[in-house]
């Protein structure tokens, strides 16, 4: 197992990431006594998929689980407030520990159960989804949904540890582990070229969830997240660079009514977002041919055809990260981010022209 130390908003907590969940209680006992009640969340899939694990954390902790239907529609304040009675109506008091056993949605909102409720109770997160134990359950990010409006409502608060067991990814589907994917590309074309040599030469392997290269590309994608926040908590500045390709994929993501996921719509803008690279930074032109290659390889899409072309550039254009003009994460090199390149919108429609096959229509 290794353990890394997270110190970020004058707190400090462990991840721990392993491919069993056998260490877990050392972990628990290391901040919590046996006797601290524990209030566990999961979501209806996770639960069917997971059962003999939540029955474990059952046996062991005498917990309470609450379960929320699966899926991003879930991510509202009417889960929160069913999540509030819950915890009232079992007597959870300031002491209590809730435990978020699932993917994003389950890390998100149990995070932020926990950070308001009797303002502030501790939590775990234990991430089920290879988005979740590669991003959302590391960086103190938690929040839901308001209306249309992606984590609008939201707080940062830190876990009391997060503890990563790659042995739940076993039941992802291709889909959902695709999903992931996109945004490990998205960390190795910030952090490191070796990473993405590493991804090009394991691509099988890492769809396939071997045990080896997924546990390195988990622990990889950690550290660049670790060692990113630790120096930019409450996303002021230098954490800008983990949205790399966000501004377009949130466009694709609104544009396709969430059909298409979030590490795919970010994989496709990744593309628009290295064209615009080539142009902004000159950036080797080399470096799209290879990252469109590592897709074919990956089974990753590299064109998407827009629904509707005004929605779709509203989108990018009001991307709530981006004040009165148009910033974008752009690349020197592999490796080397720029945060907040002044971008104009022409510029924007020829990337997307030349890049995620957008088609004449942008044009007019
Ligand atoms: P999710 O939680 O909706 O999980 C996707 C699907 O996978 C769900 O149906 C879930 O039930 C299922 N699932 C979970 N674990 C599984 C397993 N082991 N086997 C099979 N199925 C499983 O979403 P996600 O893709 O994990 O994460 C996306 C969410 O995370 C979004 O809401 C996004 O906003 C959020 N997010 C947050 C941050 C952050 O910093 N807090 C970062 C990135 C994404």
């Amino acid at each position: 197992m290794e353990i890394l130390s997270v110190n970020s908003d004058n707190s400090s907590y462990n991840i721990y990431i392993d491919s069993s969940l056998n260490l877990f209680t050392k972990a628990f006992e290391e901040v919590f006594s046996l006797k601290t009640k524990v209030f566990l969340i999961t979501d209806s899939k996770v639960l069917s998929l997971h059962k003999e694990t939540v029955k474990l954390f059952i046996n062991k902790y005498d917990c309470k689980v609450f379960t929320i239907q699966a899926g991003e529609q879930s991510k509202n304040i009417d889960t929160i407030n069913s999540i509030y009675e819950f915890l009232i109506n079992n007597d959870c008091d300031r002491n209590s520990v809730l435990i978020g056993f699932g993917g994003g949605v389950v890390g998100d909102l149990t995070g932020f159960a926990a950070a308001t409720f009797m303002r502030g109770i501790s939590f775990i997160n234990v991430p089920t989804t290879l988005t979740a134990q590669v991003d959302s359950s590391i960086g103190g990010k938690v929040g839901y949904n308001y209306k249309a409006v992606k984590n609008l409502i939201g707080s940062f608060y830190n876990p009391a540890f997060v503890f990563i067991s790659t042995h739940f990814l076993k039941t992802l589907d291709s889909d959902l582990v695709l999903d992931g994917v996109g945004e490990i590309v998205k960390y190795a074309l910030i952090n490191s070229a070796e990473l993405l040599e590493y991804i090009d030469k394991n691509c099988k392997s890492i769809l396939q969830l071997e045990h080896e290269e997924i546990l390195y590309i988990v622990k990889s994608c950690i550290k660049i997240k670790v060692n990113t926040i630790a120096q930019d908590f409450m996303d002021l500045g230098l954490r800008n660079i983990l949205n790399f390709g966000h501004t377009v994929g949130h466009a694709v993501e609104v544009d396709s009514n969430y059909e298409v996921p979030h590490g795919k719509a970010v994989a496709l803008g990744i593309l628009a977002a290295i064209k615009l690279s080539e142009r902004y930074l000159k950036l080797d032109t080399n470096i799209y041919e290879k990252v469109a290659a590592l897709y074919k390889k990956l089974g990753l899409a590299d064109s998407y055809k827009v629904d509707n072309y005004e929605s779709f550039l509203y989108a990018i254009k009001h991307d709530k990260k981006n004040s009165d003009a148009i910033n974008f994460v752009l690349l020197k090199e592999i490796g080397k981010p720029e945060i907040k390149v002044e971008v104009v919108l022409e510029d924007i429609i020829w990337a997307l022209n030349c890049s995620i096959d957008m088609e004449e229509k942008l044009w007019e």
